[in-house]
C-alpha cells in the first residue's frame, strides 16, 4: 500500500483546491481521480513490474548519502549502479515521470478518457513520493527498531484522523523541468523519514501498546503538522503536473461531456498586467459580464496579501487602472481576482 486507500483518495480529490481559471474545465475529473487513486496499488496483484514503481530506497544510493542527489535519468542510474540495483531499490521517480509523459500524450491525442486515468496514476505516484517511508530503505522501521511503523502511520493513523487532514490550495504555475521537480520533492521529503521514526518513538514511550488509543493519538499529535503538509504538497504537485502536461500539449479545450457540464462563460476575465516585468507601476485590466462582488489582490509567493486593490461589488464593464508598487521589493508576485465562483491568477514580476 502507500498512504492507504484513504490517503490516496484524499490527495487525488484535493487536486481541485489549486485549480486556476484555466483548470476549471477539469472539475468533472475530480471524482474519477479520487475513485482511481489506488488503481496503481491494485495492479501490483497481477503485474510483476508494478511494485518497484511505488518506492525508492534512496538512501541505498551512496551518492545520496554524500551529496543528497542521485542520477536523475533511469539510464544514468542503471549505468552507474546496474539494473538489478536500480529495480531492487525501486523506480518511483521515473514511474512518476512516465505517468506524466503518458498524460501529456493523451492530451495531445485529445484522449480525455485515458488522460484522467493516467492523471489518477500520476496522483498515486506523486502521493507515494510524499510518503516518507516510501523513499527510504527503512520503510518499515526495521533499521531503527520501529517494526510495523509503515502501516501504523499510513493506514491506521490516517484512517483514524482523516477528518482532521484539511488544507487549502496554492497558486500553480508551469513547471519548467518536470524531472527536476519530481526529484526535488523526493529529496526534500526525505527529511521526514526521521520525523516519522521520531513520532513512533515518542508514541511508544507514551504507551508501548501500539493498539492503544494513547499510542495512536500520540503518533498523530507528533506527526500531524508535517503529515498535513505532505498531503497538501502532494495535492498541489499533482495539480501543477496536470496543468503543465496540459500546457505542454498545447492547452487543448476539453470536450464538453454532455449537458451536465455545460461550458459556462466566465463572469470575469483578468488580463495579464502591462508592462510585465515592471518597476514602479503596472496597468491592470479586467472585465465583468455581470455585477459581481470581486476581490482583487496582489500576493507574494507565500500567498500573503501585500496589496488589496478591490474588495467590493462592481458593476458589469471593463476596468483598467495602474497599481503603484513603489513599496514592494523585487520579486515574483501574483495578481489574483476572486469571485464567488471563479479564481484567476496572473504572475507579475517586479524588477528594480
Ligand atoms: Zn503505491
Amino acid at each position: 500500500m502507500s498512504w492507504g486507500g484513504t490517503g490516496h483518495y484524499k490527495i487525488n480529490s484535493a487536486v481541485s483546491l489549486s485549480f486556476n481559471q484555466e483548470m476549471n474545465q477539469f472539475s468533472s475529473w475530480v471524482e474519477t481521480l479520487a475513485d482511481h487513486a489506488s488503481d496503481a496499488d491494485i495492479r501490483k496483484q497481477w503485474d510483476n513490474n508494478e511494485a518497484p514503481k511505488h518506492y525508492i530506497d534512496i538512501d541505498n544510493y551512496s551518492e545520496f548519502i554524500s551529496n543528497g542527489t542521485i542520477p536523475q535519468t533511469l539510464s544514468g542510474a542503471i549505468s552507474a549502479h546496474g539494473s538489478t540495483f536500480v529495480y531492487d531499490n525501486g523506480i518511483l521517480p521515473w514511474a512518476t515521470i512516465t505517468a506524466y509523459d503518458s498524460l501529456k500524450s493523451c492530451f495531445e491525442r485529445l484522449d480525455w478518457d485515458k488522460a484522467v486515468l493516467f492523471a489518477s496514476d500520476l496522483g498515486h505516484y506523486v502521493a507515494d513520493g510524499h510518503m516518507p517511508l516510501h523513499i527510504t530503505r527503512n520503510y518499515d522501521g526495521d533499521y531503527t527498531g520501529n517494526d510495523g511503523i509503515h502501516s501504523r502511520f499510513e493506514s491506521t493513523m490516517i484512517n483514524t484522523y482523516i477528518s482532521q487532514i484539511t488544507y487549502s490550495g496554492d497558486y500553480i504555475g508551469e513547471i519548467s523541468d518536470v524531472n527536476q521537480y519530481v526529484f526535488d520533492y523526493i529529496y526534500n521529503n526525505y527529511q521526514y523519514v526521521e520525523s516519522v521514526i521520531a513520532a513512533d518513538d515518542y508514541a511508544t514511550n507514551i504507551n508501548s501498546d501500539i493498539y492503544s488509543s494513547e499510542y495512536k493519538s500520540a503518533l498523530w499529535n507528533y506527526s500531524k503538522n508535517f503529515t498535513i503538509l505532505l498531503f497538501k504538497n502532494a495535492s498541489h504537485a499533482l495539480t501543477e503536473l496536470i496543468y503543465t502536461a496540459w500546457l505542454q500539449a498545447g492547452s487543448p479545450v476539453m470536450n464538453p461531456t454532455g449537458i451536465d457540464n455545460p461550458i459556462t462563460e466566465p463572469t470575469v476575465v483578468l488580463q495579464q498586467n502591462f508592462p510585465n516585468p515592471f518597476s514602479n507601476s503596472t496597468k491592470v485590466q479586467f472585465s465583468l459580464n455581470q455585477n459581481t462582488k470581486i476581490i482583487l489582490q496582489v500576493k507574494d509567493i507565500q500567498g500573503n496579501t501585500v496589496v488589496e486593490i478591490i474588495n467590493d461589488v462592481k458593476s458589469e464593464g471593463n476596468y483598467s487602472f495602474d497599481i503603484n508598487t513603489e513599496n514592494l521589493s523585487s520579486g515574483i508576485y501574483y495578481l489574483t481576482l476572486d469571485t464567488d465562483k471563479e479564481h484567476s491568477v496572473k504572475q507579475m514580476i517586479l524588477v528594480r
